[in-house]
């Protein structure tokens, strides 16, 4: 059965933990192993880390917007800011390639997702903002354990 929520809130760093944790909530009804909660909940707080610092450059007036779909053992994650956008999405995905060098970035969110889902898609528009798609499949089927 298909089953989606959606979230929308400022782009405050505090509000990290809040998706993080709102997600992995809606989540916990396929009951998922340890690892694959940790690996959402990481790709979750790497994606809104992203929109709050890259794409809104801190600004707290803008918004970030989650979207979660599951759907027997799928999970599908849109998140989405109106922010500054990516100029070379290419770039952008190479490990270790960051244009924030002076705040301590390490350049490896987008490979951190990479690594955690079956599927990460980017899709920018400079000025007018980031989508990333995220899936995953997780190993338990709810089909079988109801
Ligand atoms: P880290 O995630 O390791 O702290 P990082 O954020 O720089 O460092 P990535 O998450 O891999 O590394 O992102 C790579 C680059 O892509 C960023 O430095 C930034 O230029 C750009 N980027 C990522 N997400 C967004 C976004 N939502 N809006 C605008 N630019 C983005
Ligand atoms: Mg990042």
């Amino acid at each position: 059965m298909k089953n989606e929520m959606h979230i929308q809130f400022s782009a405050l760093s505090q509000n990290e933990s809040f998706a993080r944790v709102t997600v992995a909530a809606f989540i916990a009804q396929l009951d998922p192993t340890m690892d694959e909660l940790t690996e959402i909940k990481t790709v979750v707080s790497e994606a809104v880390t992203n929109a709050i610092i890259h794409g809104y450059e801190n600004n707290p007036n803008g918004m970030v917007y989650i979207s979660v779909t599951i759907n027997d053992n799928i999970v599908e994650m849109t998140i989405r800011d109106e922010g500054v956008g990516i100029k070379n999405i290419e770039e952008a995905r190479q490990p270790l390639f960051t244009t924030k060098p002076e705040l301590e970035r390490s350049g490896m969110g987008f490979t951190i997702m990479e690594n955690f889902m079956d599927e990460v898609d980017i899709e920018s528009q400079p000025g007018a903002g980031t989508t990333i798609r995220l899936k995953k499949h997780l190993a338990k089927s709810t089909a079988l354990c109801n």
